[in-house]
C-alpha cells in the first residue's frame, strides 16, 4: 500500500490514514474547491517510522514523485530558476489537536531561491520576508531553538530602524534579519541546509517526531486520545496573502463558534502570512468588514462557506489566502465550539434539513452540557468593568489572577480557583489552561491560541484586552490605570468580553430553547432512565428541572453534618445509657422526617431512593489528633475526655474497608429502625395531604445475602406498625455482593450500583488516597483513563454484567439502578445503556450528560444493527 498520496487521488482512504486535514483537503480538492495542489504522508508511514526508528523503505521515492506531481501541477520547480516551487509542511491528525503539532512554510526556499523569487514577483521584501519566516520556522520547528531567539532578533532590529510594526522593515532590512537569523541558528551548532530536499525531508522527519512532543501529549492525555494515532503529514503549494494589498489570509467559521449564530464569521489580515493571524501576533479585522471594503472577495468567501458546510454537513472552520485576488482553501474542518454554540448548531443544522435529528444529538458533546449552565455576571449588580477585550468564550469565571502556568499549577494546589492572565497564550500555557476557570489574554483574536482553546475546553475567556499589562518579572499587572499583584482576586465575563475587580457576584444560568429541545429529541429515543443524586429538597427540585424522573440516591448522612444535628450525632455515638441514646434518636427522628418529607414534596410522583446511613461513625466526632494535642498540653474540656476514649474506640486503619455501611446498621439497628420510621412517617403525612410520594430505601456495602436478611428483619416489624411497606434494595458496592447477586436478587426489588466503592475495591485504589499515584499512572498512561471517573468496562464493568444478568435470572422483576459518579460521565453512560440498566442516577446538573447520552448510546446502537 502506498504511503503518499496526492490530495485529488486520495478520496476515500479514510480519516485515519489521511487525518483531518489531509481528509478534508482530499475530499475539497474532488469536489471542486480552489486548493492548492499538493499530496498527503499517510499515519501509516508516521507509525512505521516510529516502530523502526527511521523513514519508512520506500517513503522518499514517492514523497519525490508527490513533489514531481506538484511541480507539473503549478508549472513551478522545487528548488528550480525562476519562481520557485514552495511547498508548505503541516501535520494533521486523525482528530484534531489545535496548536499541538507543527507547521513549516515557504519550504523549498533556498538564499538563491530569494533572487529568483524577488525578480519573478518584482517584490524583493515579499521575497526575503518568506526567506526570513522559513528560517525561524525551521529553526523553532526542526532545530529546536526557542522561538524567542527569533522574535528578539526580530525585535531588535525594528528597534535599531525605528520601525513600528514589522510592516515597516524594508527588503534590505529583512535580508539583513535573514543573516543575523542563520547566524543565530549556527552559533547553537546548528545548520540551516540550502538544499531543498534536505530541507523537505528533515521537516517530514520533523513532524513525524512532533506526535511525541510534551504538548501533545499533554493534549492526547486530557481528552484520552490513543497514542498511536499518529499523524499525517501534509505537503501543499504555497500561496502567498503577503504579495500586497490585494493579498491576504484569513480564518473563517461557518458559523458563529461562540454562540452558534449562523452567520459568516472570521477574521481578515490583509498583506500577511497565515500564521501571522493563528499565531494572534498580529491583530485581525473582523471578516464582517471586508463586505464594504471589498465586496466581491466578501460575496466569493460566503458562497465557499455555505458550500463547504453543505459538504461537511457540519459547521466549517476553514482557512483561505488571497493571492493577488484569487482566492485558495488551505484547510477546513468541523469548526471547535464552546458547549453553547454547538447545541445551537446541531439544532438548527437538523431543523434546515442538513442532518437528520438523530445526526444532531451525535454532534453534541454529551460531557459538555454541564457547562452551559455555568454561572453569569449578575447583572443586577455588576459594577464597571476595568477593561473590555473579546467575548471569546462564554461565561463568568472569578478567580485569583495567575501570570504563568507554573503559577496556575501552585495556587490550585493549594485549593485556589485561578484566572491565567497573559499577554497571549501558545501551547506552552495548556497546562495552565486546563487548571484555570478563566483565560484574559492582552492580544490575539477571536481565533488566536487563547481564544480556540478555552472555546474548546469550554472555559471563560476575554482576550485582545488592550489596557492589561502584565509585568512577570516583577509579578504585577495592570488593569487600565489599576495596579494589581499575582494573587489578586478579579472577575471576567466571557460572553460580553468584560473584566473586572475583585470577585463579581454570579447567578445561575438557565437552559435555553435549543437544549430543551434537543434534549427532548434525546429523550425520545433514549431506553435508560436517568435520575439524579440528591441530598436536599433545593438540589431534588434542581434536578427536576433538569430532566430527572426521580432520584437514584439520597445520601441520609449528609443530612447530619449540620452543627446542630451534628451534636445529636454525637450524643447518640457518646450515650451512657437508653435514656440519653433516645433522646438523641427522637431528634435525629424529627430531622430526618422533615428532611425526607421535604425531599418527597419536590420529587412528588417520582421514585426517590433513600439510602440507610453509610459511613463509619467516626466522621461525626473530631478527629483523633484534634483531641489528643489537647490532652497533650492538658487543655482538653471537661466532655472531651470521654470524647477521646469514644474516638479512639472507634479509630480504624482502614476506615473505607471497615465498620460502617450494612455493617454499622446491624449493629446499631437503633439508627436503620429511625431512618426507616422516619422515611414512613414522611410518606404517610404526604399521602394524607393528598400527594403521591414514592419512596424506596437501600441498604449500603453490603456483602452477604445473610446482611440483607438479617437487615430485612429488623425492618419488617416497622412496616407491620405503618401497615404499608416501601420497595427495598441493596446497593451491589463489593465484588462479593456482585459475584454472589443471585442470592441478594431473591431478596429485594432493586440492585443499585454503587460504582465509586466499587471501583475502589475491584481495583484495591482507596478512594481518598487515589491522588498519591493516580495523577503519575495517567501521565505515565499506565491507565488509559482515570477510573474512578470514567467506569471501567473490563473489570468493574464485568463485574456489572455478571451481576445483573444472575441478578435477573434469579429475579425477573429485578431494577437495575447505578448510582456512583459514573452514573453522569457521558461513555458510562453508554455502557449502562448497552448493558441494559433501568437508570442512571447522576449529580444534578450531570442529569443533562446522562440524558445525552444515553440517547447517542441508541442511535449508536441502531446504527450499527
Ligand atoms: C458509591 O459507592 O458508588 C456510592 C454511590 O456511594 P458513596 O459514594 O456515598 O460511597
Ligand atoms: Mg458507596
Amino acid at each position: 500500500m502506498a504511503l503518499v498520496y496526492a490530495f485529488d487521488r486520495a478520496a476515500g482512504l479514510g480519516r485515519d490514514l489521511l487525518g483531518g486535514k489531509g481528509f478534508a483537503l482530499a475530499e475539497m480538492a474532488q469536489a471542486g474547491f480552489p486548493v492548492p495542489p499538493g499530496f498527503t504522508i499517510t499515519t501509516e508511514a508516521c507509525r512505521q517510522y516510529h516502530r523502526e526508528g527511521r523513514l519508512p523503505e520506500g517513503l522518499w521515492e514517492e514523497v519525490e514523485a508527490g513533489v514531481r506531481g506538484i511541480e507539473a501541477a503549478t508549472g513551478r520547480t522545487f528548488g528550480g530558476e525562476g519562481l520557485p516551487l514552495l511547498v508548505s509542511v503541516r501535520s494533521g491528525a486523525p482528530v484534531s489537536m489545535p496548536g499541538m503539532m507543527d507547521t513549516i512554510l515557504n519550504l523549498g526556499l533556498t538564499e538563491k531561491g530569494v533572487l529568483g523569487l524577488s525578480e519573478a514577483t518584482g517584490n524583493p521584501r515579499f521575497a526575503w520576508d518568506a526567506y526570513r519566516r522559513l528560517l525561524a520556522m525551521y529553526g523553532e520547528v526542526v532545530l529546536g531553538i526557542e522561538p524567542a531567539v527569533f522574535e528578539n532578533l526580530l525585535e531588535a532590529l525594528k528597534a535599531e530602524r525605528g520601525a513600528e510594526r514589522d510592516l515597516d522593515l524594508g527588503a534590505e532590512d529583512l535580508a539583513e534579519l535573514s543573516a543575523r537569523y542563520k547566524r543565530a541558528i549556527e552559533e547553537r551548532g546548528k545548520r540551516f541546509p540550502e538544499d531543498p530536499w534536505e530541507q523537505l525531508r528533515e521537516a517530514v522527519l520533523a513532524v513525524f517526531r512532533s506526535w511525541e512532543n510534551p504538548r501533545a501529549k499533554t493534549y492526547r492525555r486530557h481528552y484520552q486520545i490513543p497514542d498511536d494515532l499518529c499523524t499525517a503529514v501534509n505537503v501543499q503549494a504555497m500561496v502567498f496573502g503577503n504579495l500586497g494589498e490585494d493579498s491576504g489570509t484569513g480564518v473563517g467559521f461557518t458559523r458563529n463558534p461562540a454562540t452558534g449564530k449562523k452567520e459568516l464569521y472570521g477574521e481578515y489580515l490583509k498583506n500577511a502570512q497565515g500564521e501571522d493571524v493563528v499565531a494572534g501576533v498580529r491583530t485581525p479585522e473582523p471578516l464582517a468588514r471586508l463586505k464594504e471594503e471589498n465586496p466581491k472577495l466578501y460575496r466569493e468567501i460566503e458562497e465557499v462557506a455555505g458550500r463547504l458546510e453543505a459538504h461537511f454537513r457540519d459547521m466549517q472552520d476553514f482557512e483561505f489566502t488571497v493571492e493577488r485576488g484569487k482566492l485558495y482553501l488551505l484547510q477546513s474542518r468541523a469548526g471547535k465550539r464552546t458547549p453553547e454554540a454547538a447545541v445551537r448548531i446541531a439544532v438548527e443544522l437538523a431543523e434546515e434539513g442538513v442532518i437528520s435529528r438523530e445526526e444532531a444529538l451525535l454532534k453534541v458533546d454529551a460531557g459538555s452540557l454541564p457547562a452551559l449552565l455555568r454561572a453569569r455576571i449578575d447583572p443586577e449588580s455588576a459594577p464597571e468593568p476595568v477593561l473590555r477585550g473579546l467575548p471569546a468564550s462564554p461565561g463568568a469565571a472569578v478567580g485569583h489572577a495567575v501570570l504563568s502556568p507554573e503559577a496556575a499549577e501552585d495556587w490550585t494546589a493549594r485549593g485556589f480557583d485561578v484566572i491565567l492572565v497573559r499577554p497571549e497564550t501558545s501551547p506552552e500555557d495548556i497546562s495552565g489552561m486546563f487548571l484555570s476557570r478563566g483565560i484574559l489574554t492582552a492580544r490575539g483574536g477571536m481565533t488566536s491560541h487563547a481564544a480556540v482553546v478555552a472555546r474548546g475546553m469550554g472555559v471563560p475567556a476575554v482576550v485582545g484586552a488592550a489596557g492589561l499589562r502584565i509585568d512577570e518579572e516583577k509579578k504585577r499587572f495592570y488593569l487600565g490605570e489599576h495596579e494589581l499583584k499575582e494573587g489578586d482576586v478579579i472577575s471576567i465575563d466571557g460572553s460580553a468580553g468584560a473584566v473586572y475587580l475583585g470577585e463579581v457576584a454570579l447567578i445561575e444560568s438557565e437552559t435555553g430553547e435549543e437544549l430543551e429541545k434537543l434534549l427532548s429529541w434525546a429523550d425520545r429515543v433514549r431506553r435508560l432512565g436517568v435520575r439524579a443524586n440528591a441530598d436536599t429538597p433545593e438540589d431534588a427540585q434542581r434536578a427536576r428541572e433538569l430532566g430527572a424522573e426521580g432520584i437514584g440516591l439520597v445520601r441520609t448522612e449528609h443530612m447530619f453534618f449540620d452543627e446542630e444535628r451534628l451534636a445529636w450525632m454525637r450524643a447518640l455515638i457518646l450515650a451512657d445509657d437508653e435514656a440519653e441514646a433516645e433522646t438523641a434518636l427522637k431528634k435525629l427522628f424529627e430531622f430526618q422526617r422533615a428532611d425526607f418529607r421535604g425531599i418527597l414534596e419536590a420529587m412528588d410522583g417520582l421514585p426517590v431512593t433513600f439510602r440507610f446511613l453509610d459511613p463509619p461513625l467516626h466522621e461525626f466526632l473530631p478527629p483523633l489528633i484534634e483531641l489528643e494535642r489537647k490532652e497533650a498540653k492538658g487543655e482538653l474540656a471537661p466532655g472531651e475526655a470521654k470524647l477521646l476514649k469514644q474516638v479512639r474506640r472507634l479509630a480504624e486503619q482502614n476506615p473505607m474497608l471497615g465498620f460502617r455501611g450494612i455493617r454499622l446498621l446491624l449493629l446499631r439497628p437503633e439508627i436503620l429502625v429511625m431512618q426507616l420510621e422516619a422515611l414512613l412517617t414522611a410518606t404517610k403525612e404526604l399521602r394524607e395531604a393528598g400527594l403521591d410520594p414514592r419512596s424506596e430505601a437501600m441498604l449500603p456495602l453490603i456483602s452477604d445475602v445473610r446482611e440483607v436478611e438479617r437487615a430485612f428483619s429488623l425492618l419488617e416489624p416497622v412496616f407491620e406498625r405503618f401497615g404499608f411497606r416501601i420497595p427495598l434494595g441493596t446497593m451491589i458496592e463489593t465484588p462479593r455482593a456482585a459475584l454472589t447477586a443471585g442470592a441478594i436478587a431473591r431478596e429485594v426489588e432493586f440492585f443499585s450500583y454503587g460504582t465509586n466503592d466499587l471501583t475502589q475495591l475491584t481495583y484495591g485504589i482507596s478512594r481518598d488516597d487515589a491522588g498519591k499515584f493516580l495523577p503519575a499512572y495517567l501521565e505515565e498512561r499506565v491507565f488509559p483513563y482515570d477510573p474512578t471517573e470514567r467506569l471501567d468496562e473490563e473489570g468493574v464493568g464485568r463485574l456489572l454484567r455478571l451481576s445483573a444478568e444472575e441478578g435477573r435470572a434469579a429475579n425477573p422483576d429485578l431494577k437495575l439502578g447505578l448510582c456512583g459518579e459514573h452514573g453522569g460521565e457521558a461513555h458510562s453512560v453508554k455502557f449502562a445503556a448497552k448493558l441494559g440498566l433501568d437508570y442512571v442516577s447522576a449529580s444534578p446538573y450531570r442529569v443533562l450528560t446522562a440524558r445525552l447520552a444515553a440517547a447517542q448510546a441508541e442511535v449508536e446502537k441502531r446504527a450499527q444493527a
